[in-house]
């Protein structure tokens, strides 16, 4: 290890070349601290031509690779494994010559010019999604993925995950902002296109096909995005509702009526007490309810609350205690509630977080069963709070109570998703938590063509072993 750590000095500087024990395991414990592993170091490079030298030394050493953002990954997939793992046995999998090596892409934050005829920017993998908004916003234009994680996540992070976030019904998800990335394989050659061009029928799109595959395929090193034309939010509205089924309903009523969502987020009631509690906010409406659904409405700052129409909206059952806020604080104010939940549900202990899809159509169902699904998994008492995308299927099942390391109810609230139709992992990725559960909702075909995939780009298994496929 200590030559490898000599070689990556040289090509990154003693200064990005981090092995102290104690700043490594800040790099090597994920944003949960449910998983935590063992690193032989950490290094920053600092342009796409490091990366390549820093990917051939380690491929050299046969030590395995861990690709970093901003480490706000939520399935452990951002961290290497504990000491003492080892890769399921196969041939695409021998025992590692090392501890992994962090490749931290955070110093790969350059942003070049916002093309306002392309709608296109090209952004370093290391730029924050904050950072890529706020470009974007000075030319007039808006990123498209936005997520409570943004002034940590980063663009390379995001693609490896394909993140979701809250404009994810209006402008889909990091799939459909990726115009073209450059990357470096397991073997440190760079492939690129970073062209922006949408017409193209020259073979696979690599691009698309490192979009999910979370940094078991190559590290990112850059991406051209798609931005769209900036759209003010003119009003966010909180509605009570008496359960998950009230809440679809009312979602779908207001789809109808109003055109313009920007996002549709639901929220347990449980979530929201807590999120008052741990941060001191005051409750939103008057009375409790058992479930809350958020809405932000396009549309002139001020002015929507004129054109998104109330009284249609009462008449689609629209609850007179709703709270509808049209100027730019009191939106802020709402959005809050959604906002501070994660960072609130992590301080009140160290939560299962199952990320799943669902159909629309069957999340009321999926609701009804799940308390029952996770007492029934036998883990202990549980405290269950649900959240999510509402609108494009996606909740987020915390649980608080049961032993992080027991993931009974984990595998319980994902074959229950897998049962209503839906996905084991619908933003967040496969990570460590979830290998092994694809077959839940996924043709043993297309496992085995992605393993096909990796054991071409990565024969050595050397880039982040253990996440996604499980060795
Ligand atoms: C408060 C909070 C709110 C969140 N809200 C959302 C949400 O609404 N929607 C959502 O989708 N997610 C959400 N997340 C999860 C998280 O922010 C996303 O998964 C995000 O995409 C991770 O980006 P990152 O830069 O932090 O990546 P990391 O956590 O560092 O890494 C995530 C994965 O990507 C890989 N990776 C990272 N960088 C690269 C690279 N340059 N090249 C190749 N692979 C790479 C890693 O190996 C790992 O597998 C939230 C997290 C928090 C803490």
């Amino acid at each position: 290890m200590r030559s490898l750590i000599a070689e990556l000095t040289v090509i990154a500087g003693s200064a990005h070349v981090l092995s102290e024990p104690d700043v490594v395991a800040g790099y090597a414990t994920d944003w949960t601290r449910r998983y935590a592993g063992e690193a032989s170091c950490v290094v920053r490079p600092g342009s796409t031509e490091e990366v390549a030298a820093v990917l051939r030394a380690c491929a050299g050493h046969g030590v395995p690779v861990v690709p970093q953002g901003g480490n706000t990954g939520l399935v452990g997939g951002s961290v290497p494994p504990p000491a003492g793992w080892r890769p399921a046995a196969g041939p695409a999998a021998p025992a590692a010559a090392a501890a992994p090596v962090i490749v931290s892409a955070r110093r790969l934050a350059g942003l070049g010019p916002v093309d306002l005829a392309a709608g296109q920017v090209t952004a370093g993998a290391g730029a924050t999604i904050s950072g890529v908004a706020a470009h974007a916003a000075a030319a007039g234009m808006r990123y498209g993925v936005d997520l409570a994680s943004r002034d940590s996540a980063t663009v390379g992070g995001t693609i490896a995950t394909n993140a979701g976030g809250i404009r994810t019904i209006r402008y889909g998800p990091t799939r459909a902002q990726v115009a073209g990335v450059t990357a470096v394989l397991a073997d440190g050659s760079v492939v690129s296109d970073l062209s922006g061009l949408t017409a193209g029928s020259t073979g696979y799109d690599l691009a698309q096909l490192l979009t999910g595959s979370e940094g078991t395929l190559a590290v990112i090193t850059a991406a051209r995005l798609r931005l769209h034309p900036a759209e003010q939010a003119g009003a966010v509205l909180l509605a009570p509702a008496g359960g998950m089924a009230q809440a679809v309903g009312l979602y779908g009523q207001i789809r109808v009526g109003v055109p313009d969502l920007l996002a549709a987020e639901y929220i347990d009631g449980a979530g929201l007490d807590l999120v008052c509690r741990i941060t001191g906010l005051r409750p939103p409406l008057a009375g409790q309810a058992r479930a809350y659904l958020l809405v932000e409405i396009a549309g002139p700052a001020q002015a929507a609350a004129g054109s998104v129409d109330l009284n249609r909206l009462a008449a689609a059952g629209l609850p007179d205690d709703s709270a509808v806020e049209t100027s730019e604080r009191g939106m802020a104010a709402l959005w809050a509630y959604r906002e501070r939940l994660t960072e609130s549900i992590a301080a009140a202990g160290v939560p299962h977080k199952i990320d799943v899809a669902v159909p629309v159509g069957r999340l009321a169902d999926f609701r009804a069963g799940l308390d029952e699904t996770i007492r029934d998994a036998g883990a202990g008492p549980a405290e269950i709070i649900v959240f999510g995308h509402i609108g494009v299927g996606n909740l987020h099942v915390n649980v608080l109570g049961p032993d992080p390391a027991d993931d009974r109810v984990d595998i319980a609230v994902a074959r229950l998703a897998a049962a209503h139709g839906g996905r084991v992992a619908a933003e967040h990725g496969v990570g460590r938590s979830k290998t092994g559960w694809l077959s839940w909702s996924m043709p043993a075909a297309q496992i085995s063509a992605m393993a096909s995939i990796k054991a071409a780009l990565d024969p050595a298994g050397l880039l982040n072993p253990g996440v996604l496929l499980p060795g």
